[in-house]
């Protein structure tokens, strides 16, 4: 037995001074004054729902130098993770019950958390061909169906897609971008790119294929998930796609969130991610969509790369950064810090919200539930060292930014997974 000892403790939307007794694997007792087995002195520590993210690439199997499940899993940990959504441009794909087979006794073997792979929705990820993958015969195996780093290109493909994910009641978890309004961009394209002079994607390119894909959600009965909003204009329909009875959710990234376009710094590459850091407008829209519930849940958008990699300058990088590991710390500090939303809606957002939108079984701290937990130093403060990363990624842009909140431990199913 673990007795949580004197936190601050997050329930029912609301901060309660109490104990918590967990015991094997759930939470038994809430109350003043428990004393029983190990003892966590949690004074002055926040007691939250462990969080969940929708968007996460562990790289493996295929791509173990940027990433593994094991140290991805264990980053995630850190962060005060203890469920993920694993995106599918690994190799082999995530297409057959073959590949999903393997991917999954990998993530039996190494994984610490919750990993959920997503399958494929056309066969080879690419989002170009109309052969889908075997979406009937992967679903036991996977949580949804997503070509994240494409668009799925014909709008044929993506109805034919969305009827069988209907069907299986089964969420498209979308990467949505027009491939044929990127215009070899590397940044977001406004008066920030012309100014430096490189060369940008409009945002229109991701509003587009919201548009086409909410329309067919609309149409077909599927859940549309858009991955990582970046735009105004995105946020605004997917606002009118809920009002309109779409069954579509959103997420958006912490970087998002909290940097716009004039933060980037155009001499480095871990600056460079996809969607790229939009106008101040675009950042306002984002936590405005927070507010009022048009956004569901914040996600990561962990995506590890090679130093080597991110050597290659803007322009040739590839796109991506880490962040799993910092999320809370930056959050906390640029949104809440700065009273732009409320410690409570950032910790639904970061598990609660995220449950409802893909109906999971939930976090909530409540007696005969789970013990998923996560015990944060809010008055923590400190400089983020991405040396300290546990991720093989260190592609973050804000190593070296000082930052409120620490996860001082993560437990999943009743068991301490980090502790400091
Ligand atoms: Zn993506």
């Amino acid at each position: 037995m673990i007795t949580l000892k004197n936190g601050l403790v997050f329930i029912e939307n609301d901060f309660v001074k109490t104990d918590v007794l967990i015991d094997n694997d759930k939470i038994i007792k809430i109350s003043n004054d428990i004393n029983e087995g190990q003892i966590i002195d949690c004074k002055g520590l926040l007691i939250a729902p462990s969080f969940m993210d929708s968007h996460v690439h562990f790289r493996e199997p295929g791509y173990e130098q940027k990433e593994t499940i094991y140290l991805g899993s264990r980053a995630a940990a850190k962060g005060g993770y203890t469920t993920v959504f694993l995106m599918p441009n690994i190799n082999p794909k995530p297409n057959s019950i073959e590949n999903l087979k393997y991917i999954n006794s990998i993530i039996e073997k190494d994984s610490i958390i919750d990993s959920y792979q997503t399958g494929c929705i056309t066969f080879d990820q690419s989002g170009l061909g109309d052969k889908l993958s075997n979406m009937e015969e992967i679903a036991p195996y996977v949580c949804g169906y997503s070509d994240d780093g494409c668009g799925v290109y014909k709008s044929s493909t993506m109805f034919e897609a969305m009827k069988i994910a209907a069907k299986l009641d089964k969420p498209i978890i979308s990467h949505c971008e027009d491939r044929d309004m990127l215009f070899g961009g590397c940044v977001h394209e406004g008066e920030w790119s012309k100014k430096v002079g490189l060369k940008g994607i409009p945002g229109v390119s991701e509003t587009l294929e919201i548009a086409r894909n909410a329309a067919l959600a609309k149409v077909t009965g599927a859940h549309l998930h858009v991955c990582h909003t970046s735009i105004k204009e995105s946020v605004d329909l997917i606002r009118y796609y809920k009002s309109i009875g779409c069954n579509i959710s959103c997420e958006a990234t912490p970087h998002h969130l909290i940097s716009i376009d004039e933060d980037i710094n155009p001499n480095d590459a871990n600056w460079k991610m996809n969607p790229p850091l939009a106008s101040r407008e675009d950042r306002d829209a984002l936590i405005e969509g927070l507010k009022d519930g048009t956004v569901n849940c914040i996600a990561t958008d962990h995506a590890p790369h090679t130093e080597e990699e991110k050597a290659r300058g803007i322009e040739k990088a590839p796109f991506g950064i880490t962040g799993i590991e910092i999320s809370f710390p930056l959050l906390y500090t640029e949104l809440v810090k700065t009273n732009k939303i409320s410690l409570n809606l950032l910790l639904n957002k970061m598990s609660h919200d995220m449950a409802e939108t893909f109906k999971l079984k939930n976090h909530d701290i409540y007696v005969g539930n789970e013990a998923n937990i996560t015990i944060i130093d809010l008055d923590a403060h400190y400089q983020i060292d991405k040396n300290t990363f546990i991720s093989k990624g260190k592609n973050t842009p804000y190593d070296g930014k000082w930052v409120y909140g620490k996860i001082k431990y993560t437990i999943k199913g009743g068991k301490i997974i980090y502790g400091m």
